[in-house]
């Protein structure tokens, strides 16, 4: 079978087919990456667009800080911390037999505030840019108010005329879903079959509608947004082509600038940073990569990971076929416990916009991530959830098989005075039962290996 777009074929004997169809643990490097900055420069996003999504969550910080008094300490802003996480190096080192040179931070995103996942950046970002835009419209609100007056019965009513809807395999739901309640918004989630029912729950108690489906996560994307269509008074959160979703992401790369800054660590010609960023339907990770590029140009490089039974962002640019096509039609099953990363199709917009950039995507297998979340656990004592683990294995991969990246980027000698951060993508929200059980999958995996 062959697809056939003008441009682009696939067969299933492509050599780079038939390694995913073995469901081994894979690097991709991207052959179009370019180390000049000027495909940046022709995107349809600019670091304008990024300033000025990070000035409206400023301006929304006194209405944040009121109604979530967790993101007091950061002046509602909803941030995480980077961390440093040695022993955690030491124990993969000995565990991958591999050296991992450079310093190794963590992101802590599974701590952000409201919903515990990275999500809470772009979700949260676009339903306050929406509810920002209709109360202008209606000359409730001007940009120069405090909008902690947004915290009252008389901007509740008025919310409480639009519905917003989403699909979601679960944490973009809860991001929405919780920051969209809060306002006064009636809410709907559409949620995939792999979508767990703790999320579901969680949700249903914060007062959104939860939709559940049998079919996997673009299915149920297409469901919320045909029913969204049909009342005009419900607004539609498009994960797989929202442009504020992506943004809401990117304002993390000028936090993240400041954070690098704090700590003394540098950034240049001389000193590479590496960030590895577990992959779904691509605009968490693609915001953060696009932000971070235009910040630190080819002295950053962007690594996405996703399960080896959902490689979606890695076939849809190693192809050039992007959201043309699925995990499923080369004969993957997209079946994976990394629920925030069971996606088959990835974003065609995500994908064509981060396609000169981004350095490569890499695969791991269910049982490495609970392999590394139970390592995690035992050396750092931080828990994260199945798919946050997927960054973890960067390192290894890109030290493991990634020399000749290193070397055409001229980058061997220059690693060991490097940093790699860890994107923690997900886990504080995860019930203490369940993520026993997760612990107690990893340590026996341990065992065996
Ligand atoms: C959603 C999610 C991702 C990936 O984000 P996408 O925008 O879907 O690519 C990664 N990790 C976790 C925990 C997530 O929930």
């Amino acid at each position: 079978m062959s697809t056939n777009d003008g441009k682009h074929t696939w067969g299933k004997n492509d050599p780079l087919i038939r390694k995913l169809l073995t469901l081994e643990e894979i690097l991709w490097t991207n052959p179009h990456y370019s180390r000049n900055n000027q495909p940046m420069k022709r995107s349809s996003i600019t670091k304008e667009d990024i300033k000025e999504a990070d000035d409206r969550l400023r301006r929304f910080a006194p209405y944040i800080e009121k109604v979530f008094p967790e993101t007091r300490v950061a002046g509602g802003l909803i941030e995480s911390e980077l961390t440093s996480i040695p022993k955690m190096k030491d124990l993969l080192e000995k565990i991958y037999h591999v050296s991992i040179d450079g310093r190794l931070l963590l992101k802590r995103d599974d701590q952000l505030p409201i919903s515990g996942s990275i999500k809470a950046r772009g979700g949260i970002y676009e339903v306050l840019k929406h509810a920002e835009s209709l109360a202008i419209r209606h000359g409730l609100l001007k940009t120069e108010d405090n909008y902690a007056i947004l915290n009252s019965e008389k901007f509740k009513t008025f919310f409480s005329k639009y519905s917003i809807a989403v699909g979601s395999t679960g944490n973009l739901g809860l991001s929405i879903g919780i920051m969209s309640a809060q306002i006064g918004f009636s809410v709907k989630v559409h949620m995939s079959h792999d979508a767990k029912q703790w999320k579901k729950d969680l949700l249903r108690e914060k007062g959104a509608e939860v939709v559940e489906y049998k079919t996997d996560y673009s299915l149920a994307v297409e469901e919320g947004r045909k029913e969204a269509e049909k009342d005009p008074t419900c607004y539609f959160i498009d994960d797989e082509n929202s442009k504020d979703l992506f943004l809401g992401y990117a304002t993390s790369a000028l936090r993240l600038k400041k954070q690098l800054e704090d700590s003394n660590v540098a950034i240049d010609a001389n000193h590479p940073l590496f960030v590895y960023l577990p992959c779904g339907v691509g605009g968490g990770p693609g915001g953060v990569a696009f932000g971070l590029k235009t910040l630190y140009q080819e002295h950053v490089h962007c690594f996405f990971a996703e399960p080896t039974h959902s490689p979606c962002m890695l076939l849809g640019l190693s192809t050039g076929l992007h959201d043309k096509i699925s995990v499923q039609d080369i004969g993957l099953d997209n079946k994976t416990d990394a629920d925030g990363l069971a996606v088959g199709r990835p974003s065609g917009f995500v994908g064509k916009l981060i396609e000169p950039f981004i350095s490569g995507c890499y695969t791991a297998r269910d049982t490495t991530l609970y392999q590394l979340l139970s390592t995690l656990i035992q050396t750092e004592g931080i828990y994260l959830e199945p798919s946050a683990l997927a960054g973890m294995f960067g390192p290894i991969q890109l030290l493991t098989n990634g020399s000749s990246y290193l070397k055409t980027n001229d980058l061997m000698n220059k690693i060991e005075k490097g940093t790699h951060i860890v994107w923690a993508t997900g886990g504080s929200m995860v019930p203490e039962e369940i993520m026993k059980e997760y612990d107690k999958k990893g340590r026996a995996l341990l065992e065996k290996k």
